[in-house]
């Protein structure tokens, strides 16, 4: 069988790595980080760049003309294998829960949702519009709810890359300087037959840039994921990773900023933010009980993810390469994860189909 090395094992490398597998192919990984239980991550200096350890990580529905319809297939892609995967393996640290949102100033195409539309269009299971005597202050013009998911994201990632190697898949901790140097790596399962970069960021992207964000991770426990977007702009969430991993309280978006310090002072007003449009978080004692605030970067692309295979012309007498791109998922690589595993095999068949060993 053809033999594919995925570069990168966060989420997006390691379904993609998985979907190729399944369909039979010989796959590889290489990559700098691997997961780690997140209690082990002391700084995250060394690994502020390997940005699925940081992510909430939750689905939150973001459907057309809101968000791309591209994406919205993706996303929908993944509810559903979320959903098979948590019946079929509870340790692998996917939760279903009720997802909550709230919004100050909704724009124009927020009137179009209708529960209809929404659950049978769109494909949103559980869709329900809020009524007002539900939203937490007179701020909230507009609210709704749906059946979504979370997952503890090292759980989840540590879950994937047991999965990938149990079933055959060989890992190489290292990092690859240029695209160029996998197809001379002397690997296990022999010669490299195609590569796909899940690098996050890929290899110098000019429309690349990072979104920081900074979280505060509390033990506090939730029923729900709550998300809340603030008129002037700002953003009021949590995420609960469950699996005794605590809940994320956020969070900021700050494009182009590379600062790796948290502030306590924004600590201090994502919580009182979050605990004034959910109280119930606070639980008997009516208070947070921080572990640790959290600062990662948000793998952003200008023009979306960059999800498209780049064929090299064959020279005489050898063979075409194929790299497979899939990076750049912003602050929805887990969201998108199946959809963009499906692309990514679909994009690997057509340039290297499986009766093809070159
Ligand atoms: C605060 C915060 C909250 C978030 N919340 C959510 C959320 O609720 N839902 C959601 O869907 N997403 C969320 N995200 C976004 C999500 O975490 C990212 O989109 C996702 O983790 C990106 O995964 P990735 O696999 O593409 O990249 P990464 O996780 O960065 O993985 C890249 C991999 O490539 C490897 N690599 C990179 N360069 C090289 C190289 N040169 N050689 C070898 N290996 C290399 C790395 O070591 C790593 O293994 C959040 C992010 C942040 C920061």
């Amino acid at each position: 069988m053809p033999h594919i090395v995925v570069i990168g094992a966060g989420v997006t490398g390691l379904s993609s790595a998985i979907a190729l597998q399944e369909k039979g192919y010989t796959v590889s990984i290489v990559a700098k980080d691997l997961p780690l239980p997140s209690e082990a991550i002391q700084t995250v200096h060394n690994l502020i760049n390997y940005t699925s350890p940081w992510g909430g990580a939750h689905n939150r529905w973001i459907p057309p003309p809101l968000g791309s319809v591209r994406e919205h297939e993706w996303s929908v892609t993944t509810f559903h294998r979320m959903h098979a995967l948590s019946r079929s393996n509870a340790e692998a640290g996917i939760t279903f829960m009720k997802g909550i949102e709230y919004i100050e100033a909704p724009g124009p195409e927020y009137a179009d949702l209708t529960e209809q539309r929404a659950r049978r269009e769109l494909g949103m299971p559980g869709w329900r519009r809020l009524t007002k005597a539900e939203f937490p202050d007179e701020r909230v013009k507009w609210g709704c709810e749906y059946d979504t998911w979370c997952v503890n994201p090292m759980v989840y990632c540590a879950f994937l890359l047991r999965r990938f190697v149990a079933r055959g898949g060989k890992v190489v901790q290292g990092e690859v300087r240029e695209v160029e140097e996998v197809w001379a790596m002397k690997l296990d399962l022999g010669k490299v037959d195609g590569m796909v970069n899940a690098t996050g960021h890929g290899f110098g992207d000019k429309d690349m840039f990072v979104t920081r964000g900074q979280t505060c991770l509390v033990a506090n426990t939730c029923d729900a994921t709550v998300t809340r977007q603030n008129a002037d702009g700002t953003w009021t969430f949590c995420v609960p990773r469950n699996f005794e991993g605590g809940t994320v309280i956020g969070g900021t978006k700050e494009p182009n900023d590379w600062n790796t310090e948290p502030s306590l002072e924004v600590r201090e007003k994502l919580l009182s933010m979050f605990a004034a449009t959910y109280p119930k978080i606070l639980g008997e004692k009516r208070e947070f009980q921080v572990i640790r605030d959290i600062v990662g970067r948000r793998p952003t692309r200008h023009g979306g993810p960059r999800i498209e295979v780049e064929e090299t012309r064959p020279e005489e007498g050898k063979v075409g390469k194929v790299v497979v791109h899939a990076y750049g998922l912003g602050g929805r690589g887990y969201e998108l994860s199946w959809g963009v595993a499906e692309e990514v095999l679909d994009l690997v068949e057509k340039s290297v189909p499986l009766q093809s060993k070159l």
